[in-house]
């Protein structure tokens, strides 16, 4: 059933508690967490605590948490002090665009600059 948890993805795994992470936050809806392999200063990823492959089966299936996901970002930036130097959001959607584990993540960067346009 569409949100239900997935027994192969990594991400649900997290979010039950049986793979470690380093939560930084938690809400009713997310849970944000360090990235194993940072590619910035501040690399958090927040995921929705439900399984959807991807930002729009998320924002399709359940907007709110959508908006929960993108407010849960912001204050991880307000938490690690990056959201004054700016900060950036990326959903990487589909493997051609380097999505990696399907169980939608913002990543949330900061503490240095950035190109544009992106690599
Ligand atoms: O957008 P993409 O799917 O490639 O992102 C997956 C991210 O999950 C990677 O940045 C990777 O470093 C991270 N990851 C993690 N902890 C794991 C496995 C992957 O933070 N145990």
């Amino acid at each position: 059933m569409a949100g239900e948890p997935q027994a192969d993805c990594l991400f649900c795994k997290i979010v039950a508690g049986d793979v470690p992470a380093t939560v930084v936050r938690e809400s009713a809806t997310t849970v944000a967490f360090r990235d194993i392999n940072p590619q910035a200063p501040t690399h958090v990823l927040v995921i929705p605590r439900a399984h959807y492959a991807d930002a729009a089966s998320l924002a399709a299936a359940e907007p709110s948490v959508a908006a929960d996901v993108l407010r849960e970002a912001a204050e991880v930036a307000a938490g690690d002090k990056v959201d004054e130097g700016g900060y950036r959001i990326v959903f990487n959607t589909g493997g051609g665009a380097g999505q990696t584990v399907f169980h939608v993540h913002a990543h949330v960067l900061g503490g240095r600059g950035f190109n544009w346009p992106p690599g």
